[in-house]
């Protein structure tokens, strides 16, 4: 069973990955051809990772959103309780880049200040990327987050996204108390 359960959102323009990506992650499938999102869609996956040389055991439920993205409600609930998010823009579509930053002013409003990690997809397209690795990175320093180049395609660094977040998540959201208790538990 898990020790703890914890929603995440996974937010950008339409068709930079987002389905994709969870979908490498939670199926490790890739699928060429584009399917549109209808409503939202929302899968799992335990997750074991350890901190303070504990193991820690997690279910990520992974919210998608799909392309009715502007109805109020939708959004609402879309965001509603998430502990953690995941902005994804294509690195071959600079205009995904931009938009950014209504991403993370509407997880903002919405969700509060969360962890999240920036992600750069489609990393395999090497000769269609347009948006500079430094740029990736200076984005995400200014919203003190992490910055990852994924590939659903190959697989890439979608593993890894998803554990960052997760550790993220987990040192925000247990108390230092807990902390403290967890450490002094196991270092022994
Ligand atoms: P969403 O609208 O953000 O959920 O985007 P999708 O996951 O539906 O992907 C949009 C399109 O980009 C689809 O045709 C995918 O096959 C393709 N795609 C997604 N991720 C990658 C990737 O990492 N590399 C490549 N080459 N194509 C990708
Ligand atoms: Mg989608």
């Amino acid at each position: 069973m898990a020790d703890f359960l914890f929603k995440v959102t996974v937010i950008g323009d339409p068709a930079v990955g987002k389905s994709s990506l969870i979908r490498r992650y939670v199926e490790n499938y890739f699928v060429g051809d584009y399917i549109m999102t209808m409503g939202t869609h929302i899968s799992s996956k335990n997750i074991v990772f350890s901190e303070f040389n504990k193991r820690i055991n997690t279910k990520l439920v992974i919210w998608d959103l799909g392309g009715q993205p502007h109805f109020k409600e939708v959004r609402r609930a879309y965001y509603l309780g998430a502990r953690g998010s995941i902005l994804v823009f294509d690195l071959t579509r600079p205009d995904t880049f931009m938009d950014l930053h209504n991403w993370s002013n509407e997880l903002l409003n919405h969700a509060g200040k969360i962890p999240t990690v920036l992600v750069g997809n489609k990393s395999d397209l090497r000769y269609l990327r347009s948006v500079p690795e430094i740029d990736g990175y200076h984005f995400a320093n200014r919203m003190n987050t992490s910055y990852f180049e994924t590939s659903a395609k190959t697989g890439e660094n979608v593993e890894r996204v998803f554990e960052v977040l997760v550790k993220k998540i987990f040192l925000h959201n247990i108390p230092k108390e807990e902390k403290t208790k967890i450490s002094e538990e196991t270092i022994v």
